[in-house]
């Protein structure tokens, strides 16, 4: 009909659904996890879309997920009575990727592939609904929004375009129908129509899901009549609201992956319960990987906020600060309404108080974290928790235990500032860094000569934000942070002094002349006492922005 539109997947999707089609993922299972999940999300959001809005028409009594097989058309079906997409959404949501760094993760995939890394690389990206070509060949996508009349069809063999069809009758909710391909190729699929493959993959990945997933199974009954029921194929269990012991490792990822949509395990589970005035439980993970969308503005951030098990919101970010943004789960407060707004929730005393006991906690199990995990954390996520430094006053000293930098002590391992401290020379009275692009750059820079001769040891800071951090806090443990490279740098002794004060007078009418003919480019010419090797460098005044910062400022457009 002239109803049926074609069109063609965004560049980036077609280029994903290309490694889905040939599977570079090995565990083809996870594309019934991925469409579970999404079916899950349908349903919170239609649950809260009808407590939130009253006059939202629609029946959210009996909200499940289904799941349907047709052994020999070899189709298998996802069904739930959740929100559903209107046409563009579905256009929206699943013919492009709108993730941000999808280019990146693209090159980062290829390059893996052309080097013949694992292909559980891709692990790391969540490709949600597109894991279904991993096993389909064709799927079929029928779905109606919550509170629309009509329907949309949408149907794609993964290679470039889709269909796309406005459709006058279509339950409410969506359906995912995935025609098979072939079992038992040489990709050694599962058979995904069979009874037991799908009730193991369900109960391994899908067992905490909060709405029932139902089957309708055959029996045999009397003679030779078959007798059909429906039945539940998750426990349903919140995870969060059971003690630590009641929960195995395996179930905490299965659940970390679902509330993340990240592929790969979490490095860290805090299962933690707040008692007293304001009661609370939160499930919250810290990832084994930066998401690419870290330092974008759009990104996803903060954990999942649930009431009472009835799920609020997404990307809650009034429980977490913005420095502890990566950190994924689940926050269920117990006496809040549920009718808040982001608004008013970043006001509310009682999310205060949750969200600075969260905060605690995650600081102090970063503080405890086995040296290799933390190791990992750190070169993921060292950048974003320095940010901390300038938001949260209240942490600094837990903030800066928790920093590593690295250091001209050792080419290989970064320090705390701890240790760097122990090893001050005698007579070292402040903390001495450098600032740069790369450890190269700096290790270079003439600024370094005197420090290497006295045997200072100078940490090497390389992120942007390590300029700001180290102004801003000013000291370590009563010991000022120095740059090396800003104002007059005191390393000599008494007798060195009495010298370098004899050499001024003797230089006086050079440093007189040099200032005077040097005037458009530089304040003042003196004599240095950082420099062994290099005859001159350029240095700024104590409160002069560094060229980085500089740099940074300009590329902001200030
Ligand atoms: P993600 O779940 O990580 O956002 P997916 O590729 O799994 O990515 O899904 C893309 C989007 O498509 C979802 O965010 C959601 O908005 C929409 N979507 C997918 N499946 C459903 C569904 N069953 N019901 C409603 N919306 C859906
Ligand atoms: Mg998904």
């Amino acid at each position: 009909s002239d109803r049926v539109e074609t069109l063609e997947f965004q560049a980036e999707a077609r280029q994903l659904l290309q490694l889905m089609v040939h599977s570079i993922y090995s565990n083809k299972d996870v594309f019934l996890r991925e469409l579970i999940s999404n079916a899950s999300d349908a349903l919170d959001k239609l649950r809260l879309a009808s407590l939130v809005d009253k006059d939202l028409a629609v029946d959210t009594s009996d909200l499940h997920i289904e799941i349907e097989v047709d052994r020999d058309a070899r189709t298998l079906t996802v069904r739930d009575n959740g929100i559903g997409m209107s046409r563009d959404e579905v256009v929206g949501l699943i013919g492009t990727i709108a993730k941000s760094g999808t280019a990146e993760l693209l090159r980062t995939l290829r390059e893996a592939k052309d080097a013949g890394a694992s292909p559980e690389l891709i692990g790391q990206f969540g490709v949600g609904f597109y894991a279904t070509f991993m096993v389909a060949d064709k799927v079929t996508l029928l779905t109606r929004r919550a509170g629309e009349s009509g329907g949309t069809r949408w149907e794609s063999t993964g290679e470039g375009t889709y269909s796309i069809e406005a459709v006058d009758e279509a339950p409410p909710g969506t359906s995912v129908t995935l025609h098979l391909k072939p079992a038992d190729t040489e990709d050694n699929l599962h058979d995904y129509t069979a009874e037991w493959t799908i009730r193991e993959v369900v109960k391994r990945y899908s067992d905490f899901i909060a709405w029932p997933i139902r089957m309708t199974v055959e029996r045999p009954g009397e003679g030779d009549a078959t007798t059909r029921e429906t039945q539940t194929l998750n426990s349903m269990k919140a995870l969060w609201a059971r003690s630590r012991d009641e929960v195995d490792e395996a179930e905490y990822q299965e659940f970390y992956k679902h509330v993340s949509h990240d592929w790969a395990d979490p490095l860290e589970t805090i299962h933690m319960r707040g008692e007293g005035t304001f009661e609370y439980e939160a499930l919250l993970f810290l990832p084994s990987h930066a998401p690419l969308d870290l330092f974008a503005p759009q990104g996803r951030r903060g954990v999942q906020l649930y009431v009472k098990r009835v799920f609020i919101m997404a990307d809650c970010d009034a429980l977490m600060p913005n420095y502890l943004r990566f950190v994924k789960g689940v926050v269920d407060a117990h006496d809040l309404s549920l009718n808040i707004s982001r608004e008013i929730l970043q006001q509310d005393r009682q999310i205060r108080a949750v969200r600075r006991r969260l905060v605690k906690k995650v600081l102090a199990t970063l503080k405890d974290m086995p040296a290799e995990s933390y190791r990992t954390f750190w070169t993921e996520f060292g950048a974003v928790v320095k940010e901390g430094l300038l938001e949260d006053t209240d942490n600094t000293e837990a903030l800066l235990d928790l920093v590593r930098a690295a250091s001209t002590h050792d080419p290989a391992e970064l320090t705390t500032l701890r240790a760097y401290v122990e090893r001050m020379k005698d007579g070292q009275r402040e903390i001495y860094y450098a600032t740069g692009e790369s450890r190269g750059t700096i290790e270079n820079s003439p600024h370094l000569e005197a420090f290497r001769a006295k045997g200072y040891e100078v940490l090497i800071l390389t992120d942007p934000v390590d300029e700001v951090w180290v102004e801003r806090v000013g000291q370590y443990d009563g010991k000022p942070l120095r740059s090396v490279a800003k104002g007059q740098v005191d390393l000599e002794t008494d007798e060195e002094k009495a010298k370098t004060e004899a050499e001024r007078k003797d230089y006086a009418e050079l440093l007189t002349w040099l200032t005077g003919a040097l005037a458009d480019s530089v304040k003042e010419v003196r004599l240095s006492a950082r420099l062994t090797a290099s005859p001159a460098c350029v240095v700024g005044d104590a409160h002069d922005m560094t060229p980085t910062l500089e740099k940074m400022y300009r590329a902001m457009g200030q």
